[in-house]
C-alpha cells in the first residue's frame, strides 16, 4: 500500500503556494505533462502553465518535465514552456529517472515529482527515490492507454479518501499539510 501512498496531495499544481516549496527544500520540480500541466490533447502550453513557470522561477524552482509520452510530443511542448524535458521516461519504473538525477547531479532530496496517476508517478517516485505531489487529472478524458490505469487508480483513491490518506497529505490550503 505505501506504494501508492503520496508524500503530498492537492487538487491540482496550481493550487499549491508558492511557499510550500520552500518551506519544504523542494528546488526542482519533476513534472508529468498529461493531464498534470494541461490536458493530454492540449499541444500548447496553456497560460497559467507559462505563468506557474515564471512564478516558480521567481522562487528558485526549476521545473523539469518528465513523461511517459513520446519525444515529439513532450519536446514540443516543454519548448514552448522553456523547459526542460525527459522524455519516455517508463514510469513507473524508476531506473531512467535516478539516470537522469545522477548524469544531472541533482540532490534526490530537492526534487518533488508532480503527477496525476498513482500506479505511473506514483510509484515511480518511491522507486526513484524522491518525494511525490499526487494531484486530480486536468481533465476527465484519457489517452486509450491510460484508461485502464486510471479504473485502477480511482479505486485506490476511493480507499484512500475513505481512509482520509490524501487529506491528510493536503497541501492546497495555504501549504498547510
Ligand atoms: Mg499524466
Amino acid at each position: 500500500m505505501c506504494l501508492f501512498r503520496p508524500t503530498y496531495y492537492s487538487k491540482s499544481i496550481y493550487d499549491v503556494p508558492l511557499s510550500f516549496f520552500e518551506e519544504n527544500n523542494i528546488k526542482i520540480i519533476f513534472s508529468d505533462l498529461d493531464n498534470t500541466l494541461d490536458a493530454f490533447f492540449e499541444k500548447e502550453p496553456t497560460k497559467r502553465a507559462l505563468k506557474l513557470v515564471e512564478d516558480l522561477k521567481s522562487v528558485g524552482v526549476t521545473l523539469i518535465i518528465t513523461s511517459n509520452n513520446h519525444g515529439d510530443r513532450v519536446k514540443n511542448y516543454a519548448k514552448k514552456l522553456g523547459v526542460e524535458c525527459h522524455y519516455s521516461s517508463k514510469k513507473p519504473l524508476g531506473y531512467k529517472l535516478r539516470r537522469f538525477i545522477k548524469n544531472k547531479n541533482l540532490n534526490k532530496k530537492e526534487i518533488l515529482m508532480v503527477g496525476d496517476q498513482i500506479l505511473t508517478d506514483v510509484i515511480s517516485s518511491k522507486l526513484t527515490g524522491v518525494r511525490v505531489l499526487l494531484v486530480e487529472p486536468v481533465v476527465n478524458k484519457d489517452l486509450v492507454i491510460t484508461k485502464f490505469n486510471r479504473f485502477i487508480d480511482k479505486i485506490i483513491r476511493w480507499f484512500q479518501h475513505k481512509f482520509k490518506i490524501l487529506e491528510k497529505r493536503e497541501v492546497t490550503n495555504n501549504g498547510k499539510k
